[in-house]
Protein backbone atom coordinates (compact mmCIF):
# COMPACT_ATOMS: atom_id res chain seq x y z
CA UNK A 1 0.00 0.00 0.00
CA UNK A 2 1.47 3.05 -1.12
CA UNK A 3 0.96 5.89 1.35
CA UNK A 4 1.16 9.42 0.47
CA UNK A 5 1.01 11.18 3.61
CA UNK A 6 -0.10 8.97 6.55
CA UNK A 7 -2.01 12.20 8.45
CA UNK A 8 -3.77 12.53 4.66
CA UNK A 9 -7.24 11.98 5.16
CA UNK A 10 -7.15 10.19 1.30
CA UNK A 11 -4.14 8.33 1.94
CA UNK A 12 -6.11 6.85 5.03
CA UNK A 13 -9.15 5.86 3.16
CA UNK A 14 -7.19 3.79 0.67
CA UNK A 15 -5.76 2.12 3.30
CA UNK A 16 -8.80 1.39 4.36
CA UNK A 17 -9.74 -0.14 1.07
CA UNK A 18 -6.76 -2.00 1.04
CA UNK A 19 -7.18 -3.74 4.97
CA UNK A 20 -10.66 -4.90 3.42
CA UNK A 21 -9.56 -7.01 1.38
CA UNK A 22 -6.80 -7.88 2.94
CA UNK A 23 -5.91 -7.81 6.93
CA UNK A 24 -1.94 -8.38 6.01
CA UNK A 25 -1.53 -5.01 4.74
CA UNK A 26 2.16 -3.29 4.45
CA UNK A 27 1.89 0.71 3.94
CA UNK A 28 4.69 2.37 2.44
CA UNK A 29 6.47 5.89 1.95
CA UNK A 30 8.34 7.00 0.05
CA UNK A 31 10.85 9.74 0.85
CA UNK A 32 13.69 11.43 -0.85
CA UNK A 33 14.93 14.98 -1.22
CA UNK A 34 12.17 15.99 -4.32
CA UNK A 35 9.47 14.07 -5.21
CA UNK A 36 10.77 12.17 -9.19
CA UNK A 37 8.02 10.42 -10.43
CA UNK A 38 9.88 7.80 -12.47
CA UNK A 39 12.16 7.23 -9.40
CA UNK A 40 9.61 6.98 -7.21
CA UNK A 41 7.63 4.59 -9.76
CA UNK A 42 10.64 2.28 -10.15
CA UNK A 43 11.14 2.23 -6.09
CA UNK A 44 7.23 1.32 -5.69
CA UNK A 45 7.64 -1.33 -8.28
CA UNK A 46 10.70 -2.54 -6.75
CA UNK A 47 9.43 -2.89 -3.24
CA UNK A 48 6.28 -4.96 -4.55
CA UNK A 49 8.72 -7.14 -6.40
CA UNK A 50 11.16 -7.39 -3.24
CA UNK A 51 7.60 -8.81 -0.98
CA UNK A 52 6.33 -10.27 -4.08
CA UNK A 53 3.25 -8.20 -3.10
CA UNK A 54 -0.25 -9.76 -4.43
CA UNK A 55 -1.68 -5.96 -4.42
CA UNK A 56 -0.83 -2.66 -5.24
CA UNK A 57 -3.42 -0.16 -3.37
CA UNK A 58 -2.34 3.88 -3.46
CA UNK A 59 -4.66 7.10 -3.31
CA UNK A 60 -6.53 8.62 -6.04
CA UNK A 61 -4.90 11.78 -5.79
CA UNK A 62 -2.37 13.22 -8.73
CA UNK A 63 0.85 11.86 -7.14
CA UNK A 64 -0.70 8.31 -5.73
CA UNK A 65 -2.03 7.98 -9.71
CA UNK A 66 1.25 9.07 -10.86
CA UNK A 67 3.48 7.14 -8.93
CA UNK A 68 1.60 4.05 -9.49
CA UNK A 69 1.23 4.61 -13.44
CA UNK A 70 5.03 4.51 -13.30
CA UNK A 71 4.92 1.44 -10.89
CA UNK A 72 2.37 -0.60 -13.16
CA UNK A 73 4.48 0.29 -16.79
CA UNK A 74 7.78 -1.29 -14.70
CA UNK A 75 5.99 -3.87 -13.57
CA UNK A 76 4.44 -4.62 -17.04
CA UNK A 77 0.46 -4.38 -15.33
CA UNK A 78 -2.43 -2.55 -16.31
CA UNK A 79 -3.60 0.10 -13.61
CA UNK A 80 -7.00 0.45 -12.40
CA UNK A 81 -7.23 4.42 -11.03
CA UNK A 82 -10.06 5.89 -9.00
CA UNK A 83 -11.53 2.52 -7.82
CA UNK A 84 -14.44 2.30 -5.66
CA UNK A 85 -14.71 -1.28 -5.02
CA UNK A 86 -13.05 -4.84 -6.01
CA UNK A 87 -14.36 -8.19 -6.18
CA UNK A 88 -11.42 -10.59 -6.20
CA UNK A 89 -10.73 -12.96 -8.34
CA UNK A 90 -8.92 -14.24 -11.88
CA UNK A 91 -8.89 -11.51 -13.20
CA UNK A 92 -10.55 -9.03 -10.29
CA UNK A 93 -13.38 -7.10 -10.87
CA UNK A 94 -13.57 -3.47 -10.39
CA UNK A 95 -15.72 -0.93 -9.97
CA UNK A 96 -14.02 2.38 -11.04
CA UNK A 97 -15.07 6.41 -11.43
CA UNK A 98 -14.57 7.58 -14.61
CA UNK A 99 -15.56 11.04 -16.64
CA UNK A 100 -15.93 12.97 -13.02
CA UNK A 101 -17.84 10.74 -11.51
CA UNK A 102 -20.70 11.09 -13.99
CA UNK A 103 -19.74 7.27 -14.94
CA UNK A 104 -19.18 3.95 -12.84
CA UNK A 105 -17.37 1.59 -14.94
CA UNK A 106 -16.73 -1.91 -13.74
CA UNK A 107 -13.82 -3.47 -15.42
CA UNK A 108 -12.30 -7.04 -15.48
CA UNK A 109 -8.57 -6.37 -14.36
CA UNK A 110 -6.26 -9.35 -15.58
CA UNK A 111 -2.50 -9.43 -14.34
CA UNK A 112 -0.57 -9.54 -10.94
CA UNK A 113 0.14 -7.94 -9.08
CA UNK A 114 -3.08 -6.30 -9.31
CA UNK A 115 -2.47 -2.42 -9.25
CA UNK A 116 -5.07 0.25 -8.19
CA UNK A 117 -5.25 3.41 -6.75
CA UNK A 118 -8.85 4.24 -4.93
CA UNK A 119 -11.18 7.37 -5.78
CA UNK A 120 -11.22 10.23 -3.25
CA UNK A 121 -13.78 9.72 -0.59
CA UNK A 122 -15.42 6.20 -2.16
CA UNK A 123 -14.79 4.76 1.39
CA UNK A 124 -14.26 6.07 4.91
CA UNK A 125 -10.95 6.53 6.35
CA UNK A 126 -9.20 3.91 8.54
CA UNK A 127 -8.53 5.80 11.92
CA UNK A 128 -6.08 2.95 12.39
CA UNK A 129 -2.56 4.70 12.26
CA UNK A 130 -0.07 3.90 10.06
CA UNK A 131 2.65 5.48 11.79
CA UNK A 132 3.86 2.12 13.83
CA UNK A 133 4.82 -0.15 10.80
CA UNK A 134 4.87 2.04 8.22
CA UNK A 135 7.89 0.91 5.76
CA UNK A 136 10.12 4.35 4.97
CA UNK A 137 11.89 4.13 1.36
CA UNK A 138 14.71 6.17 1.23
CA UNK A 139 14.92 7.14 -2.85
CA UNK A 140 18.70 8.08 -3.71
CA UNK A 141 17.68 7.39 -8.02
CA UNK A 142 18.00 10.66 -9.80
CA UNK A 143 15.35 11.55 -12.00
CA UNK A 144 16.06 14.36 -14.22
CA UNK A 145 12.34 14.96 -13.71
CA UNK A 146 11.72 16.20 -9.55
CA UNK A 147 9.79 18.89 -8.17
CA UNK A 148 11.66 22.00 -7.52
CA UNK A 149 9.76 24.44 -5.44
CA UNK A 150 6.47 23.88 -3.85
CA UNK A 151 4.42 27.17 -3.94
CA UNK A 152 1.34 27.20 -1.33
CA UNK A 153 -1.74 28.51 -2.52
CA UNK A 154 -3.42 28.16 0.86
CA UNK A 155 -4.56 31.51 2.16
CA UNK A 156 -6.41 30.96 5.18
CA UNK A 157 -4.92 27.38 6.11
CA UNK A 158 -7.86 25.28 5.44
CA UNK A 159 -7.68 23.19 2.20
CA UNK A 160 -10.78 22.96 -0.10
CA UNK A 161 -10.41 19.12 -0.03
CA UNK A 162 -10.58 18.30 3.34
CA UNK A 163 -12.68 21.57 4.09
CA UNK A 164 -15.86 20.98 6.43
CA UNK A 165 -17.34 24.44 4.88
CA UNK A 166 -16.89 25.32 0.84
CA UNK A 167 -18.31 28.58 0.16
CA UNK A 168 -17.91 28.25 -3.87
CA UNK A 169 -18.15 31.34 -6.51
CA UNK A 170 -19.40 30.99 -9.97
CA UNK A 171 -19.48 33.55 -13.18
CA UNK A 172 -22.78 35.02 -11.31
CA UNK A 173 -20.02 36.68 -9.18
CA UNK A 174 -19.21 38.92 -11.92
CA UNK A 175 -15.13 39.88 -11.07
CA UNK A 176 -12.57 39.25 -8.96
CA UNK A 177 -13.07 41.80 -6.51
CA UNK A 178 -16.63 39.79 -6.26
CA UNK A 179 -15.54 37.30 -4.35
CA UNK A 180 -14.93 39.28 -1.21
CA UNK A 181 -18.15 38.74 -0.16
CA UNK A 182 -17.58 34.30 -0.41
CA UNK A 183 -14.41 35.06 0.89
CA UNK A 184 -16.20 36.78 4.05
CA UNK A 185 -18.94 34.17 4.58
CA UNK A 186 -15.94 31.48 4.07
CA UNK A 187 -14.16 32.84 6.85
CA UNK A 188 -16.78 33.37 9.31
CA UNK A 189 -17.81 29.78 8.54
CA UNK A 190 -14.17 28.49 9.10
CA UNK A 191 -14.45 27.13 5.99
CA UNK A 192 -12.61 27.20 2.02
CA UNK A 193 -13.45 29.01 -1.06
CA UNK A 194 -14.14 27.26 -3.82
CA UNK A 195 -15.22 28.18 -7.52
CA UNK A 196 -16.30 27.46 -10.95
CA UNK A 197 -14.03 26.60 -14.20
CA UNK A 198 -15.57 29.76 -15.39
CA UNK A 199 -14.17 31.75 -12.63
CA UNK A 200 -10.53 29.79 -13.73
CA UNK A 201 -11.22 30.20 -16.97
CA UNK A 202 -11.70 34.37 -16.46
CA UNK A 203 -8.76 34.34 -14.02
CA UNK A 204 -10.77 35.89 -11.42
CA UNK A 205 -9.45 33.00 -8.97
CA UNK A 206 -6.07 29.84 -9.38
CA UNK A 207 -6.74 26.76 -10.39
CA UNK A 208 -6.29 25.46 -7.56
CA UNK A 209 -9.80 26.66 -5.95
CA UNK A 210 -11.50 24.59 -8.62
CA UNK A 211 -14.15 22.55 -7.82
CA UNK A 212 -15.15 19.69 -10.44
CA UNK A 213 -14.05 17.27 -13.23
CA UNK A 214 -11.39 19.17 -13.84
CA UNK A 215 -10.44 20.37 -10.62
CA UNK A 216 -10.72 19.71 -6.93
CA UNK A 217 -13.49 16.81 -5.88
CA UNK A 218 -14.44 18.11 -2.04
CA UNK A 219 -16.99 15.86 0.29
CA UNK A 220 -17.77 18.66 2.69
CA UNK A 221 -20.92 19.12 5.41
CA UNK A 222 -22.29 22.38 3.36
CA UNK A 223 -21.51 23.28 -0.24
CA UNK A 224 -22.65 26.83 -0.63
CA UNK A 225 -23.03 27.03 -4.77
CA UNK A 226 -23.30 31.23 -4.99
CA UNK A 227 -23.55 32.11 -8.79
CA UNK A 228 -23.11 28.94 -10.33
CA UNK A 229 -25.78 27.06 -12.92
CA UNK A 230 -24.51 22.95 -11.84
CA UNK A 231 -22.90 21.99 -14.65
CA UNK A 232 -22.72 17.95 -14.65
CA UNK A 233 -18.65 18.90 -14.63
CA UNK A 234 -19.00 20.91 -11.74
CA UNK A 235 -21.34 18.80 -9.96
CA UNK A 236 -19.20 15.80 -10.47
CA UNK A 237 -16.39 18.02 -7.85
CA UNK A 238 -19.26 18.91 -4.75
CA UNK A 239 -21.61 15.80 -5.25
CA UNK A 240 -19.71 14.64 -2.00
CA UNK A 241 -20.88 17.21 -0.37
CA UNK A 242 -23.35 16.14 2.66
CA UNK A 243 -25.88 19.34 1.84
CA UNK A 244 -26.21 21.93 -1.07
CA UNK A 245 -26.99 25.33 -0.80
CA UNK A 246 -27.57 26.97 -4.48
CA UNK A 247 -27.84 30.73 -4.75
CA UNK A 248 -29.01 31.99 -8.02
CA UNK A 249 -31.73 34.78 -9.53
CA UNK A 250 -32.58 31.85 -11.89
CA UNK A 251 -35.14 29.67 -10.69
CA UNK A 252 -34.91 27.47 -13.55
CA UNK A 253 -30.56 26.59 -13.14
CA UNK A 254 -30.32 23.08 -12.90
CA UNK A 255 -27.59 23.60 -9.96
CA UNK A 256 -31.11 23.59 -7.91
CA UNK A 257 -32.17 20.70 -9.24
CA UNK A 258 -29.55 19.07 -6.86
CA UNK A 259 -29.58 21.23 -3.92
CA UNK A 260 -31.25 20.73 -0.50
CA UNK A 261 -31.57 24.47 0.08
CA UNK A 262 -32.47 27.22 -1.96
CA UNK A 263 -32.56 30.70 -2.17
CA UNK A 264 -33.50 32.59 -5.83
CA UNK A 265 -32.03 35.83 -5.41
CA UNK A 266 -28.85 38.10 -5.92
CA UNK A 267 -25.52 36.60 -4.08
CA UNK A 268 -24.89 40.30 -3.47
CA UNK A 269 -27.53 40.70 -1.75
CA UNK A 270 -27.67 37.40 -0.26
CA UNK A 271 -24.15 36.26 0.98
CA UNK A 272 -23.23 39.65 3.11
CA UNK A 273 -26.86 39.36 4.66
CA UNK A 274 -26.16 35.72 5.39
CA UNK A 275 -22.57 37.16 6.80
CA UNK A 276 -24.20 39.82 8.87
CA UNK A 277 -26.50 37.44 10.57
CA UNK A 278 -23.47 35.35 11.85
CA UNK A 279 -21.92 38.30 12.66
CA UNK A 280 -24.92 39.44 14.64
CA UNK A 281 -25.27 36.10 16.15
CA UNK A 282 -22.06 35.39 17.43
CA UNK A 283 -20.35 38.61 17.81
CA UNK A 284 -17.94 38.73 15.29
C1 LIG B 1 -14.08 18.67 -20.25
C2 LIG B 1 -14.70 19.72 -19.39
C3 LIG B 1 -14.30 19.79 -18.05
C4 LIG B 1 -14.87 20.77 -17.23
N1 LIG B 1 -14.48 20.81 -15.90
C5 LIG B 1 -15.10 21.69 -15.10
C6 LIG B 1 -14.79 21.73 -13.71
O1 LIG B 1 -13.92 21.00 -13.19
N2 LIG B 1 -15.46 22.60 -12.92
C7 LIG B 1 -16.42 23.45 -13.41
O2 LIG B 1 -16.99 24.24 -12.63
N3 LIG B 1 -16.72 23.44 -14.73
C8 LIG B 1 -16.07 22.61 -15.57
N4 LIG B 1 -16.37 22.63 -16.89
C9 LIG B 1 -17.20 23.73 -17.40
C10 LIG B 1 -18.70 23.53 -17.18
O3 LIG B 1 -19.23 22.82 -18.27
C11 LIG B 1 -19.43 24.89 -17.07
O4 LIG B 1 -19.14 25.67 -18.23
C12 LIG B 1 -19.03 25.73 -15.85
O5 LIG B 1 -19.13 24.94 -14.70
C13 LIG B 1 -19.97 26.92 -15.74
O6 LIG B 1 -19.57 27.71 -14.65
P1 LIG B 1 -20.63 28.63 -13.91
O7 LIG B 1 -21.73 27.80 -13.38
O8 LIG B 1 -19.88 29.48 -12.98
O9 LIG B 1 -21.11 29.59 -15.10
P2 LIG B 1 -22.49 29.69 -15.85
O10 LIG B 1 -22.92 28.38 -16.40
O11 LIG B 1 -22.35 30.82 -16.80
O12 LIG B 1 -23.54 30.07 -14.71
C14 LIG B 1 -23.54 31.29 -14.03
C15 LIG B 1 -24.74 31.31 -13.11
O13 LIG B 1 -24.70 32.49 -12.33
C16 LIG B 1 -26.01 32.92 -12.14
N5 LIG B 1 -25.96 34.33 -11.76
C17 LIG B 1 -25.79 35.43 -12.55
N6 LIG B 1 -25.79 36.53 -11.79
C18 LIG B 1 -25.96 36.14 -10.51
C19 LIG B 1 -26.03 36.84 -9.28
N7 LIG B 1 -25.92 38.17 -9.19
N8 LIG B 1 -26.23 36.10 -8.13
C20 LIG B 1 -26.32 34.75 -8.18
N9 LIG B 1 -26.26 34.06 -9.34
C21 LIG B 1 -26.07 34.73 -10.48
C22 LIG B 1 -26.69 32.66 -13.48
O14 LIG B 1 -28.11 32.60 -13.32
C23 LIG B 1 -26.07 31.32 -13.87
O15 LIG B 1 -26.90 30.25 -13.42
C24 LIG B 1 -15.82 21.68 -17.75
C25 LIG B 1 -16.21 21.58 -19.09
C26 LIG B 1 -15.65 20.62 -19.89
C27 LIG B 1 -16.10 20.54 -21.32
Amino acid sequence: MFVEDPADEISRQALAFARRLNDDVQPVALSGDAYAPAAWGEALAQVTQERSAGAVVGPGTERGNEVLAHAAAILDQPLAANCTALEPGEPATVTRVRWGGSLLEEAAVHGSPLMLTVAPHAVTADPASTNGNIEVVAINAADPIYVRERVSTATAGVSLADAKVVVSGGRGVGSAEGFSVIEELAELLGGAVGCSRAVTSAGWRPHSDQVGQTGTKVAPDIYIACGISGATQHLAGCKGAKKLLAINPDAEASIFANADYAVIGDLHEVVPAISAEIRKATGR
